[in-house]
């Protein structure tokens, strides 16, 4: 049995664009996993604590037997091989590795929430997410293009290398 899971893929540090383009690369070479689209790469504004860099953010799409824990465990994993430091909340990082939606699971446990809790809230996730499934549906919340007039005010640009 293989689901497809969206991640979400965003960096503020070193080299923000070569890094998801590294964890996209082992994205793929996850067991049991296709790695079937990447989204263009976005740049945006950091949230929160502004005194940072741009973040650069992306969303792919995976064909994965993993199971959602699985697949959490392997995102943490690429997340340190990137050497991401957890120090405190939206702080800059090398890499943010986030499990979006997991087929049509919804999951609420301690450690893992599917749908990402903040998936319809933000530009950078919904823009690069629509782009390659325009009519991907939001377990709970339905269509995700309907959430994006309520982020039209947020900045985002295309990030071209
Ligand atoms: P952010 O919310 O900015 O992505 P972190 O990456 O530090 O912050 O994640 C904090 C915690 O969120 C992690 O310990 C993880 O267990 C939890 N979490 C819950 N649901 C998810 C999900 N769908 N994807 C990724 N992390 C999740
Ligand atoms: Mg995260």
């Amino acid at each position: 049995m293989s689901t497809r899971a969206f991640v979400a893929l965003g960096a503020n540090l070193g080299k923000p664009a070569r890094q998801l383009r590294r964890a996209c690369e082992l994205l793929a070479r996850l067991p049991g996993t296709e790695l079937l689209r990447v989204s263009s790469f976005y740049a945006s504004p950091a949230m929160g604590y502004a005194d940072q860099p741009d973040f650069i953010n992306a969303v792919a799409l995976l064909e994965t037997g993993m199971s959602a824990d699985e697949l959490l465990e392997a995102l943490f994993a690429i997340e340190a091989i990137n050497g991401r430091i957890r120090s405190f909340r939206n702080a800059p990082r090398t890499l943010d590795l986030d499990l979006l939606l997991y087929g049509d699971s919804v999951i609420s446990k301690p450690g893992l929430t599917v749908p990402h809790p903040r998936i319809a809230e933000r530009a950078f996730v919904l823009n690069p997410l629509l782009e390659i499934a325009p009519d991907v549906v939001i377990p709970g919340l339905g269509a995700a293009k309907a959430f994006l007039g309520s982020v039209a005010g947020q900045p985002i640009s295309l990030h071209e290398e």
